[in-house]
């Protein structure tokens, strides 16, 4: 009895002692600053069948946002242009093509305040779509106002004059107009270069070609693929400057559009494309209604910035997969029309 329990003790002591030594291995060497990395890496077995270490991948820090609006672009027209750089980033971001909205006054002016303010027409003020200099910029706290006040680089690039009314010149620490989308991109990735907070990229083309030629006729899409052009020069250069693992975008439109118009009679007048992609945020097509007053609420909550209480904009919390504690009402139709 005794000899057997010696023979069994025997291993057991061994493979008491090689577990003991392999734990203060593993631990010296977690401890070692240079290795610091095994700590993080999950463990991957070589063997198939069994399921990976589920070791939890904390959520890269989002250090800047980039809105890109093309100005007119119904969602529809992504895949039949097809802007093919647009639909790759579509793989790896939330999205929706049904059920985003503008304001009730589907306008180009109107509508930007409304997307970077989160308040309505009547609280931004901005109630034309001309630059009326006497009417002063658009009226409330906006993102640019949050972000340049919490000391990030704030830059706006667009493709019309009148966008100027959008943003105080003192919240923009750089503010570019140029009239094509390659001029466009080509300022962008220059700011992209020198880094930033916020960054509003406007392409003004898709709209001058339906207001010309109609929408979603071969002119309209031929203009969106120059704009999913900038888009990939965009993205190159946010790849270049080892900045796209930390920088949410945001891509999305003021307004659609029908014939050679968008003055609110369809449906398509309103309706945007409103897709995000980057840091933490859950692939797949969102479910949420969403409201171009969004926008601003979900870039405020993305960069740790103040949601303002009087903003009818909610962030879109079901993009970066949590549970929308708020929610527009279903299904007021466009809530800034009262
Ligand atoms: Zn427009």
């Amino acid at each position: 009895m005794k000899k057997l329990n010696r023979r069994l003790v025997k291993p057991v002591l061994f493979v008491v002692d090689f577990v003991m030594v392999t734990a203060l291995l593993v631990t010296s060497i977690l401890q070692t600053p240079v290795l610091v990395d095994v700590a993080v890496t999950p463990i991957v077995t070589s063997t198939s069948t069994q399921t990976p270490t589920q070791t939890p991948i904390p959520v890269p820090k989002i250090e800047r946002v980039l809105v890109i609006s093309y100005d007119g672009m119904r969602p529809d027209a992504i895949s039949k242009a097809p802007m093919p750089n647009l639909l790759k980033l579509m793989e790896n971001s939330a999205y929706s093509l049904t059920s985003a909205e503008t304001i009730a006054y589907p306008s180009t002016l109107p509508s930007h305040a409304s997307m970077l303010s989160g308040l309505c027409m009547q609280d931004t003020g901005i109630v034309f779509d001309r630059y009326f200099k006497y009417m002063g910029y658009s009226k409330g706290v906006d993102i640019f106002d949050l972000a340049h006040k919490a000391g990030m680089r704030t830059v706006m690039i667009v493709g019309k004059d009148k966008l100027r009314q959008l943003a105080e010149p003192e919240t923009t620490d750089v503010f570019e107009i140029r009239y094509d989308e390659a001029s466009i991109s080509k300022i962008a990735v220059e700011e992209i270069q020198k880094d930033f907070g916020l960054m509003f990229v406007h392409f003004p083309t898709p709209d001058k070609v339906g207001h010309k030629y109609t929408w979603m006729g071969y002119s309209y899409l031929k203009v969106l693929t120059f704009g999913d052009d900038a888009l990939r020069d965009i993205l190159t250069a946010l790849d270049d400057n080892g900045l796209r693992e930390t920088t949410l975008i945001i891509v999305t439109a003021d307004h659609g559009g029908h014939d050679k118009n968008h003055e609110g009679t369809v449906i398509q007048d309103f309706r945007i494309p409103w897709i995000i992609y980057g840091p933490g945020i859950v692939p797949g097509e969102l479910t949420v209604p969403i409201q171009t007053m969004d926008t601003a609420a979900t870039v405020a909550y993305a960069l740790d910035l103040t949601l303002q209480p009087d903003w009818e904009g909610i962030p879109v919390y079901e993009a970066f997969g949590q549970t929308r504690l708020k929610v527009h009402k279903e299904y007021i139709q466009h809530p800034c029309h009262e």
